[in-house]
Protein backbone atom coordinates (compact mmCIF):
# COMPACT_ATOMS: atom_id res chain seq x y z
CA UNK A 1 0.00 0.00 0.00
CA UNK A 2 1.37 3.34 -0.91
CA UNK A 3 -0.68 6.07 0.85
CA UNK A 4 0.95 8.58 -2.00
CA UNK A 5 -0.94 11.56 -1.14
CA UNK A 6 -3.55 13.46 1.26
CA UNK A 7 -5.02 15.94 -0.69
CA UNK A 8 -8.52 15.15 -1.11
CA UNK A 9 -11.75 17.14 -2.74
CA UNK A 10 -14.24 15.36 -0.37
CA UNK A 11 -15.62 16.09 2.86
CA UNK A 12 -16.75 12.86 4.26
CA UNK A 13 -17.36 13.39 7.73
CA UNK A 14 -15.67 10.58 9.49
CA UNK A 15 -12.45 10.79 7.31
CA UNK A 16 -8.95 12.81 8.81
CA UNK A 17 -7.81 13.33 5.55
CA UNK A 18 -11.32 15.76 4.36
CA UNK A 19 -10.89 18.85 2.75
CA UNK A 20 -11.85 21.36 5.42
CA UNK A 21 -9.89 19.70 8.41
CA UNK A 22 -7.19 22.58 7.58
CA UNK A 23 -5.25 20.57 10.68
CA UNK A 24 -4.24 18.38 8.29
CA UNK A 25 -0.83 18.79 7.24
CA UNK A 26 -0.76 17.93 3.11
CA UNK A 27 1.83 16.16 1.31
CA UNK A 28 1.90 14.62 -2.40
CA UNK A 29 4.71 12.48 -2.95
CA UNK A 30 6.80 13.04 -6.37
CA UNK A 31 6.49 10.49 -9.01
CA UNK A 32 9.94 9.56 -8.52
CA UNK A 33 8.85 8.89 -4.62
CA UNK A 34 5.65 6.82 -5.69
CA UNK A 35 8.00 4.83 -8.32
CA UNK A 36 10.86 4.27 -5.85
CA UNK A 37 8.60 2.67 -3.06
CA UNK A 38 6.87 0.40 -5.57
CA UNK A 39 10.51 -0.58 -6.61
CA UNK A 40 10.73 -1.46 -3.42
CA UNK A 41 8.04 -3.50 -3.21
CA UNK A 42 9.10 -5.37 -6.83
CA UNK A 43 12.80 -6.13 -4.96
CA UNK A 44 10.79 -7.15 -1.82
CA UNK A 45 9.07 -9.95 -3.75
CA UNK A 46 5.81 -8.24 -3.00
CA UNK A 47 3.57 -9.31 -5.82
CA UNK A 48 1.55 -6.22 -6.59
CA UNK A 49 0.54 -2.74 -5.06
CA UNK A 50 -1.83 -0.88 -3.99
CA UNK A 51 -1.84 3.25 -5.12
CA UNK A 52 -4.35 4.51 -2.29
CA UNK A 53 -4.93 8.76 -2.02
CA UNK A 54 -7.02 11.60 -1.53
CA UNK A 55 -9.98 11.63 -4.08
CA UNK A 56 -9.17 14.36 -6.80
CA UNK A 57 -9.95 14.55 -10.44
CA UNK A 58 -9.11 15.79 -13.84
CA UNK A 59 -7.54 15.61 -17.25
CA UNK A 60 -3.82 16.16 -15.03
CA UNK A 61 -4.87 13.67 -12.18
CA UNK A 62 -5.81 11.14 -14.89
CA UNK A 63 -2.56 11.61 -16.57
CA UNK A 64 -0.65 11.47 -13.57
CA UNK A 65 -1.93 7.65 -12.44
CA UNK A 66 -1.99 6.66 -16.01
CA UNK A 67 1.45 7.37 -16.30
CA UNK A 68 2.40 6.04 -12.72
CA UNK A 69 0.69 2.70 -13.70
CA UNK A 70 2.79 2.69 -16.39
CA UNK A 71 6.22 3.24 -15.07
CA UNK A 72 5.21 0.79 -12.41
CA UNK A 73 4.52 -1.97 -15.13
CA UNK A 74 7.85 -0.92 -16.71
CA UNK A 75 9.83 -1.23 -13.83
CA UNK A 76 8.94 -4.21 -12.91
CA UNK A 77 9.05 -6.11 -16.20
CA UNK A 78 4.87 -6.28 -16.21
CA UNK A 79 5.61 -8.44 -13.36
CA UNK A 80 4.00 -6.03 -10.69
CA UNK A 81 0.21 -6.74 -10.14
CA UNK A 82 -1.58 -2.81 -9.72
CA UNK A 83 -4.50 -1.85 -7.19
CA UNK A 84 -6.04 1.61 -7.91
CA UNK A 85 -7.94 3.18 -4.82
CA UNK A 86 -8.23 6.46 -5.89
CA UNK A 87 -11.79 7.41 -5.44
CA UNK A 88 -15.05 8.36 -8.06
CA UNK A 89 -13.89 8.63 -11.75
CA UNK A 90 -15.47 9.00 -15.29
CA UNK A 91 -16.29 5.47 -17.06
CA UNK A 92 -13.40 6.76 -19.07
CA UNK A 93 -11.00 6.96 -16.63
CA UNK A 94 -11.76 3.96 -15.09
CA UNK A 95 -11.24 2.35 -18.77
CA UNK A 96 -8.11 4.26 -19.49
CA UNK A 97 -6.22 3.18 -15.95
CA UNK A 98 -7.32 -0.35 -16.56
CA UNK A 99 -5.46 -0.11 -20.24
CA UNK A 100 -2.64 0.92 -18.53
CA UNK A 101 -2.11 -1.81 -16.88
CA UNK A 102 -4.13 -1.36 -13.52
CA UNK A 103 -6.41 -4.55 -12.47
CA UNK A 104 -8.43 -4.23 -9.28
CA UNK A 105 -9.89 -1.54 -7.90
CA UNK A 106 -10.82 -0.67 -4.07
CA UNK A 107 -13.97 1.83 -3.90
CA UNK A 108 -15.78 1.25 -0.83
CA UNK A 109 -19.29 2.20 -0.81
CA UNK A 110 -19.34 3.02 3.39
CA UNK A 111 -22.50 2.19 3.62
CA UNK A 112 -24.82 0.22 1.62
CA UNK A 113 -27.85 2.20 3.13
CA UNK A 114 -28.64 5.33 1.80
CA UNK A 115 -30.04 7.00 4.76
CA UNK A 116 -26.88 6.70 6.51
CA UNK A 117 -24.87 7.46 3.84
CA UNK A 118 -26.14 10.93 4.39
CA UNK A 119 -25.71 11.10 8.19
CA UNK A 120 -21.71 10.53 7.57
CA UNK A 121 -21.56 12.42 3.90
CA UNK A 122 -22.54 16.03 2.68
CA UNK A 123 -25.56 16.07 1.05
CA UNK A 124 -24.16 17.51 -2.72
CA UNK A 125 -22.99 17.21 -5.81
CA UNK A 126 -19.85 15.71 -4.90
CA UNK A 127 -20.97 13.32 -2.32
CA UNK A 128 -24.04 11.09 -4.00
CA UNK A 129 -25.32 7.73 -2.91
CA UNK A 130 -25.93 7.08 -6.59
CA UNK A 131 -22.90 8.16 -8.24
CA UNK A 132 -20.43 6.25 -5.73
CA UNK A 133 -23.24 3.19 -6.63
CA UNK A 134 -22.83 3.62 -10.12
CA UNK A 135 -18.85 3.90 -9.84
CA UNK A 136 -18.69 0.06 -8.50
CA UNK A 137 -20.83 -0.69 -11.94
CA UNK A 138 -18.49 1.15 -13.84
CA UNK A 139 -15.57 -0.56 -12.28
CA UNK A 140 -16.58 -3.96 -13.05
CA UNK A 141 -18.07 -2.84 -16.97
CA UNK A 142 -14.08 -1.76 -17.25
CA UNK A 143 -13.18 -5.30 -16.38
CA UNK A 144 -11.53 -4.86 -12.99
CA UNK A 145 -11.55 -6.94 -9.92
CA UNK A 146 -14.32 -4.94 -7.98
CA UNK A 147 -13.25 -4.64 -4.25
CA UNK A 148 -15.80 -2.44 -1.39
CA UNK A 149 -16.45 -2.62 1.79
CA UNK A 150 -17.77 -0.54 4.62
CA UNK A 151 -16.97 1.13 7.56
CA UNK A 152 -18.15 -0.91 10.96
CA UNK A 153 -19.24 0.36 14.13
CA UNK A 154 -20.30 3.91 12.83
CA UNK A 155 -22.54 6.65 14.85
CA UNK A 156 -26.31 5.73 14.29
CA UNK A 157 -24.97 2.03 12.56
CA UNK A 158 -27.43 -0.67 13.39
CA UNK A 159 -26.77 -4.29 12.99
CA UNK A 160 -29.38 -4.46 10.12
CA UNK A 161 -27.27 -1.80 7.99
CA UNK A 162 -24.01 -4.23 8.54
CA UNK A 163 -26.16 -7.07 7.57
CA UNK A 164 -27.51 -5.31 4.65
CA UNK A 165 -23.97 -4.42 3.83
CA UNK A 166 -23.12 -7.97 3.43
CA UNK A 167 -26.29 -8.84 1.46
CA UNK A 168 -25.23 -5.87 -0.92
CA UNK A 169 -21.95 -7.42 -1.74
CA UNK A 170 -23.23 -10.71 -2.14
CA UNK A 171 -25.77 -9.43 -4.75
CA UNK A 172 -23.25 -7.32 -6.00
CA UNK A 173 -20.89 -10.22 -6.79
CA UNK A 174 -17.63 -8.59 -5.36
CA UNK A 175 -13.99 -9.63 -6.16
CA UNK A 176 -12.50 -8.15 -3.29
CA UNK A 177 -13.18 -6.73 0.17
CA UNK A 178 -11.89 -4.02 2.24
CA UNK A 179 -13.95 -3.65 5.48
CA UNK A 180 -12.47 -2.27 9.04
CA UNK A 181 -13.87 -0.70 12.46
CA UNK A 182 -14.65 3.03 12.62
CA UNK A 183 -12.46 4.68 14.55
CA UNK A 184 -13.36 8.64 15.57
CA UNK A 185 -11.17 11.39 14.87
CA UNK A 186 -10.81 14.30 16.74
CA UNK A 187 -11.33 16.86 13.61
CA UNK A 188 -14.16 15.65 11.88
CA UNK A 189 -17.96 16.32 12.01
CA UNK A 190 -18.88 12.73 13.63
CA UNK A 191 -16.24 13.41 16.52
CA UNK A 192 -19.57 15.19 17.79
CA UNK A 193 -21.35 11.96 17.92
CA UNK A 194 -18.29 9.33 20.05
CA UNK A 195 -21.00 9.25 22.38
CA UNK A 196 -23.02 7.24 20.76
CA UNK A 197 -20.27 4.39 19.63
CA UNK A 198 -19.88 1.71 20.77
CA UNK A 199 -16.53 0.60 23.25
CA UNK A 200 -13.40 0.20 20.76
CA UNK A 201 -13.17 -3.63 21.59
CA UNK A 202 -16.98 -4.66 20.66
CA UNK A 203 -16.03 -2.48 17.13
CA UNK A 204 -13.39 -4.37 16.55
CA UNK A 205 -15.13 -7.43 17.68
CA UNK A 206 -17.88 -6.66 15.20
CA UNK A 207 -15.47 -6.20 12.25
CA UNK A 208 -13.83 -9.36 12.67
CA UNK A 209 -17.85 -11.17 13.31
CA UNK A 210 -18.50 -9.29 9.55
CA UNK A 211 -15.42 -10.93 8.08
CA UNK A 212 -16.34 -14.24 9.12
CA UNK A 213 -19.53 -14.18 8.32
CA UNK A 214 -18.92 -12.81 4.47
CA UNK A 215 -16.06 -15.56 4.16
CA UNK A 216 -18.97 -18.05 4.98
CA UNK A 217 -21.27 -16.19 2.40
CA UNK A 218 -18.41 -15.53 -0.42
CA UNK A 219 -15.88 -18.27 -0.12
CA UNK A 220 -13.16 -17.39 -2.95
CA UNK A 221 -13.43 -13.45 -2.95
CA UNK A 222 -10.08 -11.71 -1.49
CA UNK A 223 -10.86 -10.08 1.94
CA UNK A 224 -7.91 -7.46 3.15
CA UNK A 225 -7.25 -7.32 6.85
CA UNK A 226 -7.57 -3.50 7.47
CA UNK A 227 -4.82 -1.82 9.13
CA UNK A 228 -8.12 0.39 10.96
CA UNK A 229 -8.23 -3.52 13.38
CA UNK A 230 -4.54 -3.17 14.29
CA UNK A 231 -5.76 0.56 15.32
CA UNK A 232 -7.89 -1.16 18.22
CA UNK A 233 -5.40 -4.36 18.96
CA UNK A 234 -1.72 -4.75 18.63
CA UNK A 235 -2.26 -7.85 16.62
CA UNK A 236 -5.76 -6.60 15.49
CA UNK A 237 -4.47 -7.82 11.90
CA UNK A 238 -3.42 -11.49 12.50
CA UNK A 239 -6.89 -12.11 13.96
CA UNK A 240 -8.26 -10.73 10.98
CA UNK A 241 -6.12 -13.61 8.67
CA UNK A 242 -7.40 -16.57 10.99
CA UNK A 243 -10.99 -15.85 10.82
CA UNK A 244 -11.31 -15.13 7.40
CA UNK A 245 -9.44 -12.50 5.96
CA UNK A 246 -6.65 -13.50 3.22
CA UNK A 247 -4.86 -10.00 2.30
CA UNK A 248 -2.49 -7.95 4.01
CA UNK A 249 -1.60 -4.76 3.06
CA UNK A 250 1.99 -3.90 4.56
CA UNK A 251 2.43 0.02 3.83
CA UNK A 252 5.35 1.26 2.09
CA UNK A 253 4.36 4.74 2.22
CA UNK A 254 7.83 6.55 2.69
CA UNK A 255 8.25 6.90 6.25
CA UNK A 256 8.54 10.97 6.45
CA UNK A 257 4.68 11.33 5.28
CA UNK A 258 3.03 8.39 7.18
CA UNK A 259 2.05 10.51 10.27
CA UNK A 260 -0.12 12.73 7.58
CA UNK A 261 -2.13 9.98 6.26
CA UNK A 262 -4.57 10.00 9.38
CA UNK A 263 -8.00 8.57 8.50
CA UNK A 264 -8.30 7.88 11.92
CA UNK A 265 -6.77 8.26 15.43
CA UNK A 266 -3.95 5.80 16.78
CA UNK A 267 -3.48 4.77 12.82
CA UNK A 268 -0.55 1.88 13.54
CA UNK A 269 3.43 1.61 12.19
CA UNK A 270 3.29 5.71 11.71
CA UNK A 271 6.97 5.37 13.04
CA UNK A 272 8.39 3.04 10.70
CA UNK A 273 9.96 2.55 7.32
CA UNK A 274 9.05 0.25 4.74
CA UNK A 275 11.78 -2.33 5.53
CA UNK A 276 10.48 -2.22 9.35
CA UNK A 277 6.84 -3.50 7.80
CA UNK A 278 8.16 -6.00 5.67
CA UNK A 279 10.20 -8.10 8.69
CA UNK A 280 7.46 -7.16 11.12
CA UNK A 281 4.54 -8.38 8.88
CA UNK A 282 6.38 -11.78 7.76
CA UNK A 283 6.52 -12.77 11.41
CA UNK A 284 3.18 -11.63 12.07
CA UNK A 285 1.94 -13.40 9.31
CA UNK A 286 3.82 -16.76 9.96
CA UNK A 287 2.51 -16.62 13.88
CA UNK A 288 -1.29 -16.61 12.34
CA UNK A 289 -0.50 -19.94 10.59
CA UNK A 290 -0.12 -18.72 6.92
CA UNK A 291 1.99 -18.86 4.10
CA UNK A 292 2.89 -15.64 2.38
CA UNK A 293 2.48 -15.44 -1.52
CA UNK A 294 5.50 -13.77 -2.17
CA UNK A 295 5.59 -12.42 -6.15
CA UNK A 296 1.82 -13.42 -6.86
CA UNK A 297 -0.35 -10.94 -8.23
CA UNK A 298 -2.94 -12.41 -5.40
CA UNK A 299 -5.83 -12.08 -7.60
CA UNK A 300 -9.16 -13.22 -6.17
CA UNK A 301 -10.14 -16.90 -7.63
CA UNK A 302 -13.54 -15.73 -7.44
CA UNK A 303 -12.81 -13.05 -10.34
CA UNK A 304 -11.32 -16.15 -12.59
CA UNK A 305 -13.98 -18.31 -11.47
CA UNK A 306 -16.07 -16.05 -12.67
CA UNK A 307 -14.69 -15.35 -16.21
CA UNK A 308 -14.22 -18.94 -16.98
CA UNK A 309 -17.77 -19.85 -15.99
CA UNK A 310 -17.12 -22.43 -13.24
N1 LIG B 1 -9.98 8.26 -1.78
C1 LIG B 1 -10.16 6.84 -1.74
C2 LIG B 1 -9.55 6.23 -0.51
C3 LIG B 1 -10.11 6.74 0.76
S1 LIG B 1 -9.30 6.34 2.27
C4 LIG B 1 -11.63 6.53 -1.91
O1 LIG B 1 -12.43 7.43 -2.01
O2 LIG B 1 -12.01 5.37 -1.97
C5 LIG B 1 -9.66 4.65 2.46
C6 LIG B 1 -10.76 4.26 3.42
O3 LIG B 1 -10.47 4.66 4.75
C7 LIG B 1 -12.11 4.87 3.17
O4 LIG B 1 -12.79 4.24 2.13
C8 LIG B 1 -12.81 4.73 4.52
O5 LIG B 1 -13.65 3.58 4.55
C9 LIG B 1 -11.65 4.54 5.51
N2 LIG B 1 -11.73 5.54 6.58
C10 LIG B 1 -11.75 6.88 6.46
N3 LIG B 1 -11.91 7.45 7.66
C11 LIG B 1 -12.00 6.46 8.57
C12 LIG B 1 -12.20 6.41 9.98
N4 LIG B 1 -12.34 7.52 10.69
N5 LIG B 1 -12.23 5.18 10.59
C13 LIG B 1 -12.09 4.06 9.87
N6 LIG B 1 -11.91 4.04 8.53
C14 LIG B 1 -11.88 5.23 7.89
Amino acid sequence: MIEFSNICSKDCYYCGIRKSNHQAKRYNLSDEEILNAARFAYESNYGSVVLQGGELSGPAFTKRITNLVKGIKQLSGDKLGITLSVGEQTPEVYRQWFEAGAHRYLLRIESSDRDLYYRIHPQDDSHRFDQRLQALYDLKEAGYQLGTGVMIGLPFQTLEHLASDLLFMKALDIDMCGMGPYIEHADTPLWQYRGLLMPLEERFNLALKMIAVLRIMMKNINIASATALQAIDPIGREKALKIGANIIMPNITPGAYRNDYKLYENKPCTDEEAADCKNCLEARIHMSGNRIGYNEWGDSIHFKEKNQGC
